[in-house]
């Protein structure tokens, strides 16, 4: 038994040497963000370059450096020029897809700024964007080869200071989440304060954050905007901020979105992360969050305990909305046939790669649903309606943070999503 331990732990120091060695063949511990425009509509779809930035440490994960996960519409590909290798990939989604869903996307050309950071590579490398479609269907967006030495590159100032919220491991070995404030002016310091601390307990009381304690970080930039409040264009409220955040994206009223998305790095820059929650100064109703992108937040209201990990639900384990009754008009958006992309979502095309280890046997499938109180109220199975979508697109649970107002609360194939993912940045 013991040999058998033994044997075990080398194996895994084994593991971990031939993954520390990976990185440092290829990279430096710095950042190479590379911010391009994401320009076209429902038809047409082109990325072009606009600058580099340079960012000294890599604060993200040194062991998986190819991401296991492709739950986003967008995925980009590291691949060494010499030896052809793939040596890093990370997916995430973005507005841009979005917008290409809307009556305004069927004809109008829109142009969105875009930002992905990959740690600094030492020799030229082959850089591919891929974009996929709700059919899955992949179309080459960029395949070209970089060379870090020739490369015009900007340096990432320091400006904010910082607050530490809740420590747990070193940035290589933890998800490093960040808030960043908008809609602060001087006069809010005190309300800037208590809030930052008010979310981060919101964060680390919610399940599977408190059980990972250990595996998460929360900071938050202390920086103020010009003015107090939020941008909203349809009541015709314009405010100077910091992020520039603003409701009405892609014409949905509560919709918080965040346009200048390079400016937003930049103010992250001052601290690691690897997920950034923006927290607006506003009275309105608003948030929005999408997959390895950003989220954003209102800080007053009722529920901005709820809101807040609901959208960190989208940001960091690409969950998708549970609840099925939308004003939002969605159609075709999980078309028949396809299995989502998303976790929590299935059309039993592929059940088996989502939760179906998960459901005890003699469940029918579908689940009739049953009313709160009833006994098997908690059970997972597969309930219809999900994603918007009342037909043919089914959930794993009856009641979910990610399908109604209820904190801490997510069900367990959301609350395992989770926790995989903070666990990927902690290795
Ligand atoms: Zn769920």
């Amino acid at each position: 038994m013991k040999k058998y331990v033994i044997a075990l732990v080398v194996a895994f120091c084994t593991l971990n040497l031939t993954y520390a060695q990976h990185f440092n063949e290829y990279f430096v511990d710095k950042t190479l963000r590379i911010n391009y425009l994401h320009i076209g509509n429902k038809n047409v779809e082109k990325l072009q370059f606009h600058h580099f930035t340079q960012v000294n440490h890599w604060n993200g994960t040194r062991s998986q450096l190819v991401e296991p996960y492709h739950y986003g519409d967008l995925l980009v590909e590291v691949i060494d020029n010499a030896s052809r290798k793939l040596i890093f990939s990370r997916s995430y989604s973005c507005l841009f897809t979005e917008y290409r869903t809307t009556e305004r996307g069927e004809t109008e050309i829109a142009q969105m700024e875009e930002c992905v950071n990959i740690p600094m590579p030492k020799k030229p490398v082959r850089v591919r964007f891929i974009s996929f479609d709700r059919y899955r269907t992949a179309t080459m967006l960029k395949d070209t080869v970089l060379d870090p030495e020739k490369l015009p590159m900007e340096k990432a100032r320091k400006e904010y200071a910082v607050m530490n919220l809740h420590k747990g491991n070193s940035p290589k070995k933890a998800i490093d989440i960040l808030f960043i404030p908008d809609g602060y002016a001087k006069s809010d310091a005190k309300t800037l304060r208590y809030d930052m601390k008010r979310f981060a307990k919101y964060v680390m009381n919610c399940t599977p954050y408190k059980e990972n304690r250990r595996h998460v970080n929360i900071r938050a930039i202390k920086g103020f905007s010009e003015q107090s409040g939020i941008t909203q264009p349809q009541n015709n409220l314009f405010v100077k901020t910091l992020l520039n955040c603003t409701y009405n994206a892609l014409d949905l009223d509560r919709y918080l979105m965040c346009p200048g998305v390079w400016n937003l790095h930049e103010v992250a820059d001052d601290a690691p992360y690897d997920a950034i929650i923006i927290i607006c100064n506003s009275e309105k109703y608003g948030g929005g969050g999408i997959y390895n992108f950003y989220c954003t937040v209102y800080n007053h209201g009722q529920y901005p305990d709820y809101v807040v990990v609901h959208e960190m639900g989208h940001l960091i384990g690409g969950l998708a909305d549970e609840y099925y009754t939308s004003e939002v008009s969605v159609q075709d958006f999980y078309p028949e046939g396809v299995e989502p992309t998303e976790p929590n979502l299935t059309t039993l095309v592929d059940f088996g790669s989502k939760w179906a280890d998960k459901v005890e046997s003699g469940t029918p499938i579908p689940t009739p649903p049953v009313s709160k109180g009833h006994p098997d109220y908690d059970r997972i199975g597969v309930y219809e309606g999900g994603g918007y979508v009342a037909k043919g697109v089914y959930r794993p649970t009856l009641h979910c943070t990610m399908n109604s107002i209820s904190y801490n609360d997510f069900c367990p194939v959301c609350r395992e999503t989770l926790e995989k993912v903070i666990r990927y940045y902690s290795r």
